[in-house]
Parts: structure tokens; sequence; C-alpha cells
């Protein structure tokens, strides 16, 4: 792609103008930020389409019938980028809660401080000398990351059988709605740390408490409007070229033009896709090579239930967010969200709310229909709430989203190798969480700085960071 020239500044030329036009689809994190920084740099030649009446994708918000913010699943900034964080303040200001990045692990009817492998000193001893057995045997041989050859053999590998039994194995199927065995290891990077053995031994013998925080790691939060409320004020600045209700059905790649659902069609000379990959190819109207549509068809996913909960009363806990591996309650995480900011419930002195994230897929099919009254019963399992508190229960709210997950399956970097590479010889690039399809990287401030870096390649010939959208590894 050869560089854009942009001296034909604020213009809104149509198609055929100097400025070739872009066509964003999507108005998630990476579209908002991808429009944002075209307008940063003058370029005004751009159209957004969002299928939903508003901006913010996965990590938007939303507001129950009684007046009960949720977000789409926890949601924890953690920025990498001085981009995001610089842009976080002028959206912001100071209107932003600082919270402690404290987690925790319900397990054997009582919590611990996360994370699991220090702090195993809490569970029963028998629990206890397995999981230290288990971290013995697997220390006997050297730890060499290559030797596994997925994500279940590195859990046995490096944290050995008793922490793979009790936590590991468990709570990452309930995340993942994948059995571990069907997931690579290369999307772990450095999120996982080996196990310090002589700092699990020590915690144990010497009763010390050892959680992962400490007063440094802390994490913002809008205080207005969940976390949709940092992306609703991005809309500002793109407004101009943003189309909401605006669903694209189909992208015909030889006219180059967007069919939108309502039959109309837009020509773009270079378009960004943020939605998931495999749909777009799925949606491309034209020759797709056999290859390409077989490799989009081998990404896997999953999709979540997200049960938002107020209850009358004060706040019982200050703690934020929770794990939870046993198979007493269907969600893998529950967050304090009224703990993030008042402002998310209607009366911070009269109520509080608890967020639930249940996972499925066709490996953990999950009950509609039953899944609020389960998320509830749960809840009670595991002594968030007591039998008691359910006539206090005020608000029950289900958020559906279909991609929430983006599998890192054994398939994945093979399949993105091909995908994107064919995408962008027809001037089609897939940048985001779906877009991308790469989970460690795709979190809300990558997503942003896949936008900015898109553009900036586009429009500066900046180079991209490869690593936020293509595998390194070679197939
Ligand atoms: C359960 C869960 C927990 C998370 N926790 C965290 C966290 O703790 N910290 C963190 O930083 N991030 C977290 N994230 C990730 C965060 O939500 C994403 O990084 C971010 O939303 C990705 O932005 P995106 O723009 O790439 O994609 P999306 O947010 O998916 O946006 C894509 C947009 O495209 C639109 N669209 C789809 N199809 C069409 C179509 N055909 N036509 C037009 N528009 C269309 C969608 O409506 C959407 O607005 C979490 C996500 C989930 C699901």
């Amino acid at each position: 792609m050869e560089q854009i020239n942009t001296s034909a500044r604020n213009t809104t030329s149509p198609a055929g103008s100097d400025q070739p036009r872009i066509v964003i689809i999507g108005a998630g994190p990476t579209g908002l930020a991808a429009g944002y920084r075209l307008r940063e740099l003058g370029y005004r030649n751009f159209l957004m389409l969002e299928q939903r009446e508003k901006v913010g994708g996965l990590a938007a918000s939303e507001t129950s019938p009684n007046g009960f913010i949720y977000d789409i699943g926890g949601h924890v900034l953690f920025s990498h980028y001085e981009y995001f964080d610089k842009l976080f303040d002028k959206l912001l200001g100071d209107e932003y809660q600082l919270l402690l990045r404290e987690s925790w692990v319900w397990m054997c009817d009582r919590f611990l401080p996360y994370p699991f492998q220090n702090n195993i000193k809490y569970l029963p001893k028998e629990i206890v000398y397995e999981c230290l057995m288990g971290v013995i045997e697997a220390q006997k041989q050297e730890l060499d990351l290559t030797r596994f050859k997925n994500f279940e053999e590195l859990i046995y590998g490096v944290f050995g059988k008793g922490i793979a039994k009790h936590f590991m194995m468990p709570y990452n199927f309930k995340v993942w709605a994948h059995p571990p065995k069907m997931m690579n290891k290369e999307w772990i990077g450095e999120r996982v740390s080996v196990v310090d053995i002589a700092r699990v031994l020590g915690n144990v013998v010497l009763d010390r408490d050892d959680a992962g925080w400490g007063p440094n790691s802390t994490f913002k939060y809008p205080r207005h409007g969940g976390t949709g409320g940092l992306f609703d004020r991005m809309r500002p600045y793109v407004q101009e070229n943003l189309r909401l209700c605006t669903g694209v059905a189909s992208v015909d790649v030889a006219s180059k033009q967007v069919v939108l659902k309502d039959g109309s069609r837009e020509s773009y000379d270079i378009l960004l896709n943020t939605t998931p990959v495999d749909l777009l190819v799925k949606s491309i109207d034209g020759e797709v090579p056999d290859e390409v549509k077989c490799q989009a068809g081998r990404l896997r996913h999953s999709g979540s239930y997200i049960v938002g909960v107020g209850v009358e009363q004060p706040v019982p806990s200050k703690k934020c967010w929770m794990y939870f591996p046993e198979d007493n309650s269907p969600f893998y995480r529950v967050t304090y969200l009224s703990n993030y900011s008042p402002e998310v419930v209607p009366d911070a002195s009269r109520y509080y709310s608890l967020l639930a994230e249940v996972s499925h897929s066709e490996f953990k099919p999950v009950n509609r229909a039953t899944v609020v009254e389960d998320t509830i019963q749960g809840m009670i399992n595991t002594k968030l709430l007591e039998e008691s508190d359910r006539k206090d229960i005020v608000d029950a709210f289900l958020i559906e989203r279909d991609y929430t997950y983006p599998t890192p399956s054994l398939e994945r970097d093979c399949a993105l190798k091909v995908l994107h590479p064919w995408l962008e010889s027809r001037d089609i690039y897939s940048r985001g969480r779906f877009g991308a399809w790469r989970y460690e990287v795709g979190n809300m401030d990558h997503s942003v700085a896949q936008g900015v870096e898109w553009v900036n390649r586009i429009l500066q010939d900046d180079r991209e960071n490869e690593l936020t959208y293509l595998a390194k590894r070679g197939c």
C-alpha cells in the first residue's frame, strides 16, 4: 500500500477524489480509535459504519430498565500504550475512579487471594499437599516451554498435577468454553509466571500472604456511564463521519463496495474491518480462494451470557473481582461492579451490583432460559448472596453476545497467516479483538492501539507493530 497523500485536508470528498476513501466497519474501540486518529491527522474522507445505535462495541455499557449500568463482562483497564493513557486523560479528565487491581479465588467454601499458586496455604491440607507435590514433580524436569504441544500440556508441565486439577484446568475450561488441549500455548506470552517453588513452599510453611497486587497496581474506571462512558466520549470526535444503526451485510471485493443491510452500497478504496474476521470472509461477494474460506472456518470463538444483579442493600464487600473454578456456579468471574463507581447504580447508599460472566460454546452449552436463575443460585452456592437476599434482588439483567473470546486455538496462527495477507491484497485490513483475532492483544488498550497504528501505517507509512495482528509463529 502506497503512503496516502494527506495534503487535501478538511475535505469530505467522495470516492474518486484525491484522498482515497476509507470505510471502517464497526465503532468499537478499534474503529473509534482509527476514526479519531484519522481526524487528528486532518483526514476527512472516511466513513464509519456501526450496526448498533451506540458506539463502544464489547466495551460499551448497557443500562437495565431499572437504571443499573452493566459492562459486557468485567473490564479492567491496564494500558500498555502512552497514546492510550493520554487519550484517557483527555477524554475523562479527573472523572474517573482509581481502584486496586485485587482479585480473589473462591474455592472450598473460602476466598484465597490471587495468584492461586502463591496462596494455596488457605486450602484444606490434603489439597495443599497435592498441589505442592505436583509442583515439585513438575519441576524435576527443566522448564522448556517448547516441549509442550498445547495449553493443557503447559498447565501440567508448569504447575503440576495438583494445581492443574484443582484450579487451572477447571477454571480455564470455564473461561474459554474450550478444552485447554485445543488451545495453543503461544497466547500466554509473559502472562504465566513460572512457578517459584521456594516462594510457594515458603508461603505455606511460614503462613505468608502473597497477593499479586501491591500499592501500585491500580486501574482507572470511568466515573460515569460504566466502561462505555470512556468510548461514548470519543463519539463527538468522529461524529461527522459516523453512521449508527447501519449494519454491513456483505463486501463486494470486485467493485470495492460494502453492501449495507438496507441494500444500499458505499464505495471504498481502503476498508478497515473490526468485526469478526470469519464473518467478514463469509460475507464477501466475489471470488474467495478455497484456502481462505477454509482457514476462516477453522477459527474458534466463544460467546457469553453476562448477568447483572442489583441488590437493595449496602454493599457487603470491598472486593473488586473474583474467580470461580468450581462447578457449583455457572460463572467463572464475578465483579462487584458498584465498587468500581457509585454511578452504576441508581443510589449507591441503597443498592449494590454484581456482574457475572458465563461463557458458552459447542463444547459448553448453557441454557439461556435458566442462565439468570442459575447465576443467582450460583451466587447463593458461593456465598456471595444468602437465600434470604432473594427478596432484595431488584434487578436481574441479561446481556448476550455470541462473539466474546477469540479462542487461541491450535489452528489459529496458521489461519491468520493466510487470512490477513489475502485480505490486504484486496485493500481490506482487519484489526481489533475479533478483526485481528488475537486474544493476547485483544484488550481495550490494544484495540485502540491497533486502530491508531493502522492509521499511522496507511497515512504515514509507519510500521504497524505486526505482533498486534499477525501471529509470529511460522506455519
Ligand atoms: C467478557 C469480556 C471481558 C473483557 N474484559 C476486558 C478487560 O478487563 N480489559 C480490557 O482492556 N478489555 C477487556 N475486554 C475487551 C474489550 O471489550 C475489547 O478490547 C474491545 O471491545 C475490542 O474492540 P473492537 O473495536 O476491536 O471490537 P468490538 O468491541 O467487538 O467492536 C466491533 C464493533 O463492530 C460492530 N459490528 C459488528 N458487525 C457489524 C456489521 N456487520 N456492520 C456494522 N457494524 C458491525 C459491533 O456492533 C461493534 O460495535 C473484554 C471483553 C469481553 C467480551
